[in-house]
């Protein structure tokens, strides 16, 4: 063992601590530039190795300057979420311990906490009790993993092993997605040879969710194999596809119905949002996030199965020396890897730390104070282009430049951050409010920023 080890923790402990007592007082972008970056991190290969301790040292005066402060309580930046401190926590134990997660005799612990931690979340979703899961990377994987499964599964009924026989000479899979798909729908479907462009494209409403009659009719024209990507959560405008009715239209056609809900399954969580997930219950497969909305560290992501036996048959990997280990769980025959990080520990430990009462207070506060922002900036004058359902808030600063200098002053100021976006055409900015140390005062101090902003920019 390293023979400083617990004074070089103690070194990185007080790093990270004096890092999170910035965070609430720094501007929210990073003030370092590359360049900067680059002249403190860089140089030529060392050839002579450097003391870990001095070593955590120009991280962290690093990191004071190069990070983003995105886990912070003002950022609402893309949908990235933060750090629950019982998560992070957990996370620091998970490096510690250097546990392999894929098979149960590497770590019985971490596979017991896995399997406990799917149960829970299962429960959590409102999803049946039977299906299986696996903790991948992120949503993106998740729905990668989730695609597979359903490669597998419609291929299985049309009587082809697409993993022992690949897809050329396979009967062709029609793919069906609403038109506001994730674009890592696009890219899962041509890592599985499935093609970004060979789908159906269904058109949908104004706040981005499928047209119910437009799926109808083409599910009726479809004989073969097929999938239908569902969303529930849209990036931009926090909208759900109506699940139960595709569902309908997806079992009476013989489809596989998957249902990408990165962050928006947890709306399953709060008593006042769990009819948006209505029909969830119906899904063949569903992809989520643990690194957005539930507030874990990144990467963490969950997939689900309805077909244990399909989840299996597309992802494990049978190998002499993985040796069977009678009723125990091993947790890469549902995943696309083999040896990897622990990630379930630190999810487990939000589920635990906050409890069903407390993740739906999380849920609740994040879309109260979404709700907040949209009727500060929409009674300032200025147009709120969603139904604010969940946690997203599209708005316009005027036309399309006056947007967008709005957006830059508010980046520029630092008391927040926020992101531009196209919907449907018009230049906005998106508000996502995903992070539990949000509080009501920052959201009015993020008000009052945006104003400002709005005021010399908008008009
Ligand atoms: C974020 C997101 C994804 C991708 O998830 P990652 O964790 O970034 O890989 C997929 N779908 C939706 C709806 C998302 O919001």
């Amino acid at each position: 063992m390293h023979e400083n080890m617990s004074s070089l923790l103690a070194g990185v402990q007080e790093l990270a601590s004096n890092w999170f007592a910035s965070l609430d007082k720094r501007p929210v972008p990073a003030s370092a530039s590359a360049d900067g970056l680059r002249q403190v991190l860089g140089g030529p290969l060392p050839r002579e190795g450097t003391d870990p301790e001095a070593l955590v040292r120009i991280l962290g005066s690093a990191g004071m300057k190069g990070t983003v402060a995105s886990t912070g309580p003002r950022y609402f930046g893309f949908v990235v979420g933060g750090n629950l401190p019982a998560s992070l926590a957990a996370d620091w134990l998970v490096s510690a311990w250097d546990q392999n997660a894929g098979i149960y005799i590497l770590s019985p612990l971490v596979s017991v906490i896995e399997e406990i931690t799917g149960a829970w979340l299962r429960e959590l979703a409102g999803l049946r009790p039977t299906m299986s899961f696996g903790f991948v990377t992120g949503g993106h994987m998740a729905n990668f993993t989730a695609l597979a499964s359903a490669r597998h599964g419609v291929l299985r009924n049309a009587g082809w092993d697409v993993e022992a026989d690949g897809l050329y000479g396979a009967p062709p899979v029609e793919v069906v997605v609403g038109e506001e798909a994730h674009y890592t729908i696009s890219t899962s479907l041509r890592f599985l040879g499935l093609g970004a462009n060979r789908v159906r494209r269904i058109p949908t409403d104004p706040q981005g969710r499928m047209s119910v009659p437009h799926l109808a009719e083409v599910l009726r024209g479809i004989k073969g194999p097929c999938i239908v990507c569902a969303q529930a959560g849209n990036v931009n405008t926090g909208a759900f596809d109506s699940l139960s009715e595709i569902a309908d239209c997806a079992k009476a056609s013989g489809a596989w119905l998957h249902v990408d809900g990165a962050f928006g399954l947890w709306a399953a969580v709060s008593p006042e949002r769990a009819a948006l997930l209505r029909g969830i219950e119906l899904a063949d497969s569903v992809a989520t996030d643990a690194h957005k909305w539930l507030n874990v560290p990144y990467d963490c992501g969950i997939t689900f199965c309805a077909d244990e036996s399909i989840h299996r048959s597309a992802m494990s990997l049978p190998a002499p020396y993985i040796v069977a280990t009678g009723n125990q769980r091993d947790p890469h025959e549902f995943v696309p890897e083999e040896s990897r990080r622990a990630r379930s520990v630190p999810v487990y430990a939000a589920v635990r730390s906050l409890g069903r009462k407390g993740l739906a207070d999380l849920v609740e506060r994040c879309c109260r104070h979404a709700r907040r922002f949209a009727e500060a900036l929409g009674g300032a004058g200025f147009e709120v282009l969603n139904e604010v359902v969940l946690n997203q808030v599209l708005v316009s600063f005027g036309t399309a430049e006056q947007t967008q200098r709005t957006i830059a002053a508010i980046q520029e100021d630092g008391t927040c951050w926020c992101a531009g976006t196209v919907w449907k055409g018009r230049t906005a900015m998106r508000i996502s409010v995903c992070n539990w140390s949000t509080a009501e005062a920052d959201v009015e101090q993020s008000i009052e920023a945006m104003l400002r902003a709005a005021s010399k920019h908008a008009r």
